[in-house]
């Protein structure tokens, strides 16, 4: 079988838009048969990544948000990019705890939770420009419940 599949999604930057692409994502990889587990990491991070377009992508204006994603085996990317504000310090901003806006009460977890619930995570970044962020994660990677010795 043909184990490979692709989808593009564009929408505003409001905020009931978050649970939109938590709901796409989902729906798109249940085609991968993910344990709920994996699939709430997935919603997670997605979660985040578009919270994060929302919030300091888009401060001060609606912009559009794409989230692309593919399925390659038992391995799905997911980009999730704006065309805004852009990140000066990619790595300072990706630290545990740093937020540019600690006046909204944001923790600075975001992508601190991307990454712990993803298998690869990346970003790219330009300033005034927009941000992407990539991830991965491969399903099914630990089939031991049920081996004997
Ligand atoms: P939390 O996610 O815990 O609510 P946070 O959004 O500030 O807080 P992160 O998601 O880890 O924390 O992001 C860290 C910082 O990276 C942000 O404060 C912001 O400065 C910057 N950042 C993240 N995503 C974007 C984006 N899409 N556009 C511009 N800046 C971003
Ligand atoms: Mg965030």
């Amino acid at each position: 079988m043909d184990n490979t599949n692709r989808m593009v999604l564009e929408f505003e930057s409001k905020s009931q838009n978050e649970s939109f692409a938590r709901t796409v994502i989902a729906a798109f990889a249940a085609a991968m048969d993910p344990t709920i587990e994996e699939l709430a990491d997935i919603k997670t991070a997605v979660s985040e990544a578009v919270t994060n377009c929302i919030i300091h992508g888009y401060p001060d204006c609606i912009g559009m948000i794409t989230m692309r994603a593919f399925i390659s085996g038992n391995e799905i990317t997911i980009e999730v990019e704006d065309f805004g504000t852009g990140i000066e310090d990619i790595k300072k901003a990706m630290e545990p705890l740093y937020t540019s806006r600690p006046e909204l009460e944001r923790s600075g977890m975001g992508f601190s939770f991307m990454e712990a619930f993803m298998d690869d995570l990346e970003v790219e970044s330009v300033v005034g420009a927009g941000t992407l962020v990539r991830m991965k994660k491969r399903i099914g990677k630990q089939p031991f419940i049920g081996l004997t010795h």
